[in-house]
């Protein structure tokens, strides 16, 4: 008995963790290493510390934006077992809370080997399960609130894989805080830079992970798919819901993946494009039209790219033109 009494006060930390993972296109629940967790059952670490509970608090402001703050909550109480040097969580919900911070891990290292610099972006709090107060409007069950700076989880609602299990979501919500750092913040308070926030977090997830569907495995994401016919046109211009335009930003990324059959460097003249808008623009309503001609520039010693990214261009954006297309 005094065993089984020291096994539960002292768990070791697991060398691997059974999490839902992508593997041959099919989530499955499969051993991963998890290094910078430094503790399991409360899912603290170097990423960043979770708590469970607690009160999130959305302040709105002229209908449309608001400030959001977290206070109390708790520690998480993960239940493992250990098989071998294996952990297993002995819920669902332990494996998803796992499983978001092994992709939170693997998003980072992605993040590294492109050469960005992650130093900035970490640690981040996590917050599971808060009681929100206000109105909810950027929540499904997984989330990063901008304004408080926080990832939010929630319990699972929905059939298949959980959004906080799901890679592609991860790497969506993390591109939020990305884009805060890479434009100093403050710039999404306009209703049309929330659009160009939603289209760089799609490239990035489509991009990174070079799948234009990224988040199917968890909600059916038809109209967010930038390998579709998502143009800017009335509909998607008077739209509240800065998806709408988001994925036909996205969509144009996705198309100069397709043009030049290098994910990777279409991320890179992406990330260099939000650079140059950010530093070359104000932060303003109506700014964000001129984003795809910063990002068509930065093709601008590729003529034969350049072209081909003008006709789609033209297409997305149908009531727009370009200096960058344009001739001389
Ligand atoms: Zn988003």
């Amino acid at each position: 008995m005094w065993f089984l009494l020291w096994w539960a006060c002292a768990s070791p930390l697991p060398d691997r963790y059974l999490i839902l993972q992508p593997i041959d296109g099919e989530y499955t629940a499969a051993p991963l290493e998890i290094p910078s967790i430094t503790d399991a059952r409360r899912l603290e670490g170097s990423l960043g510390n979770a708590v469970h509970g607690g009160k999130l608090r959305v302040d709105l402001l002229e209908g449309l934006e608001g400030s959001e703050s977290v206070v109390d909550g708790k520690p998480l109480q993960i239940g493992y077992t250990l098989d071998g040097d294996l952990g297993v969580a002995t819920d669902p919900t332990g494996m998803m809370l796992w499983s978001f911070y092994a992709h939170l891990d693997g998003t980072k290292a992605d993040l590294e080997t492109r050469g960005y610099d992650t130093e900035p972006l970490f640690p981040v709090d996590i917050v599971f399960e808060p009681v929100i107060s206000g109105y909810p409007f950027d929540y499904s069950n997984a989330a990063y609130s901008v304004e408080a700076g926080v990832f939010v989880l929630l319990p699972d609602a929905f059939d298949g894989v959980p959004y906080g299990a799901n890679i592609g979501i991860v790497r969506h919500e993390f591109a939020h805080r990305w884009f805060e750092e890479l434009t100093g913040g403050a710039r999404h308070s306009y209703a049309d830079e929330r659009a160009l926030q939603e289209g760089f977090a799609d490239a990035y997830a489509t991009l990174s992970l070079d799948d234009p569907t990224p988040f199917e495995a968890s909600f059916n994401n038809d109209d967010r798919d930038v390998s579709g016919d998502a143009i800017a046109d009335t509909l998607a211009i008077a739209s509240s819901s800065p998806y709408a335009m988001g994925t036909v930003y996205a969509s144009l990324a996705w198309d100069l993946r397709e043009i030049t059959d290098d994910p990777s460097a279409t991320l890179d003249r992406w990330v260099a494009a939000l650079n140059a808008w950010h530093s070359g623009t104000n932060a303003e309503e109506g700014a964000v039209a001129e984003f795809p001609n910063y990002f068509l520039s930065m093709y601008a010693n590729e003529p034969s790219v350049l072209s081909e990214a003008c006709i789609l261009a033209a297409y997305r954006f149908p009531s727009e033109e370009f200096a960058a297309c344009s001739p001389g």
